[in-house]
């Protein structure tokens, strides 16, 4: 069978951010970090929502090779786009203490009204900044970045950078990040810094990631369970479905979704919509309805449907009979309601989806924010060409670009590397 899937190599990648440190900044690295990106399972716009995810880790990352300056200067250059960022570390001084960023239940993450560094910079200086602030021993340091990690494709290029650059901080300043530290803290840094809104779930699966498992996260409590997810035993595999399209109006959906969450949930006077059981739902979509309108009510309904689909796939996971077909079903419905009650699906999206299935997938969904990005579907290796052909083949009867395909290999989180 010819399965000829772009994996991406590790030890390629751990090279090249060697050896591009080396020429862009003389001498050797101090050692070379890396951060995947990441692949949400299922459990869409549920993380703001103190909801459930299941993501997993990918082998995607961002390679970070790093060395300690004896000035108090950052210099960041990313290899993608060629270009360096440079800061003085006394000058990324900001508001806040390091009392504030250092209590995890402080959740003000409203952005600082003028970063120092915008633009692709204020991600790694942002995290510079955020570690400062919360007390970190930050010293001088050149970073050479390198990424696997398609950008802007929903598969989180830009947590992968930043838990690449907090590692890489912390070790050439000889200082150590818990795993919760640095995913709280990247969180915190594109959140206050970059001024994403981002919740949780990028930065928990890039740094918690573990090789063949999906990470079943309780985003309210922090509770990480990986759980096996070894599809080798069925012959089948995940594909990533990369659209390469990024729709426009993405980022003020995102704002917008999340700020109608919000209002919904203060509406029925629970702290997160996550608080609403299924039982409830009915009676709290009413409510909705009348109270705020039929658009808020079914944000609600996805969020309260989705939390229990992910719960429902991780007991068929769980399941000593386990099969393949329920866990697509599930993956349907979350497309579905995606596409209809939370309305951040894509032309594209839908067609990759609708597509895979219509080929012999057990099903597919969209991943990530949506308005773009990348869907996946759960396919036995059986009918890899198949679904990877009529998808292409109905891109081309569209005129949408050319999508990509690669597997989702469940792999492991930031670490160094060397
Ligand atoms: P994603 O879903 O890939 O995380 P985002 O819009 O959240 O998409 O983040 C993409 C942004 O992160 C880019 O526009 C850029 O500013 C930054 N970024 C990600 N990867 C890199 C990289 N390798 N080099 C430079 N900047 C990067
Ligand atoms: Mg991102």
């Amino acid at each position: 069978m010819a399965v000829s899937l772009d994996t991406g190599s590790v030890t390629s990648a751990v090279d090249g951010a060697r050896r591009g440190f080396l020429e862009r900044f003389g001498g050797e690295p101090a050692g070379v970090w890396a951060a995947p990106g990441r692949v949400n399972v299922i459990g869409e716009h549920t993380d703001y929502n103190d909801g459930f995810v299941l993501p997993m880790a990918i082998d995607r990352a961002c390679y970070a090779a790093a060395a300690p300056r004896a000035d108090r200067i950052l210099r960041v250059y990313a290899a993608q786009l060629d270009e360096m960022v440079e800061v003085s570390l006394d000058a990324l001084v900001g508001p806040g203490s390091a009392a504030d960023t250092r209590d995890a239940a402080n959740t003000d993450m409203a952005p600082l009204a003028e970063p120092a560094v915008t633009g692709w910079g204020g991600y790694p200086v942002g995290v510079a900044w955020i570690l400062r602030q919360a007390g970190f021993p930050v010293g001088g340091a050149d970073i050479y970045l390198t990424s696997t990690v398609p950008v802007g494709s929903g598969l989180s290029s830009s947590a992968a950078l930043e838990c690449a650059t907090a590692l890489a901080l912390a070790g050439v300043a000889g200082f150590e990040l818990t795993t919760h530290e640095l995913a709280l803290h990247t969180q915190r840094a594109e959140n206050i810094y970059a001024g994403v809104p981002c919740g949780p779930l990028d930065q928990m699966s890039s740094a918690f990631g573990q090789d063949g498992s999906v990470l079943f996260i309780d985003t309210r409590s922090g509770e990480v369970r990986p759980q096996p997810f070894d599809l080798t035993a069925e012959d089948a595999l995940l594909l990533i479905i990369d659209t390469r399209v990024s729709h426009a109006h993405g980022e003020n959906g995102y704002a917008d979704r999340r700020a109608a969450c919000e209002r919904a949930a203060e509406f029925l006077g629970v702290r997160a919509l996550r608080d609403i059981p299924m039982e409830e739902l009915p009676e709290a979509f009413a409510k909705v309805s009348v109270g705020l309108g039929e658009t808020y009510a079914r944000r609600l309904r996805h969020v309260v449907t989705e939390d229990a689909r992910v719960q429902q796939f991780v007991a068929i996971l769980n399941h000593e009979q386990f099969s393949l077909p329920p866990l697509g079903h599930r993956m349907m419905q979350s497309h579905a309601s995606l596409r209809d009650d939370y309305e951040v699906s894509a032309p594209e999206l839908d067609l990759a989806v609708a597509t895979a299935v219509a080929a012999g997938a057990h099903g597919a969904r969209m991943t990530g924010g949506g308005f773009g990005g990348s869907a996946i579907a759960l396919v036995d290796r059986a009918v890899l060409d198949e679904v990877r052909d009529a998808v292409r083949a109905a891109f081309a009867e569209h005129g949408y670009t050319e999508p990509q395909f690669f597997p989702a290999v469940a792999s492991a989180g930031a670490r160094r590397i060397l």
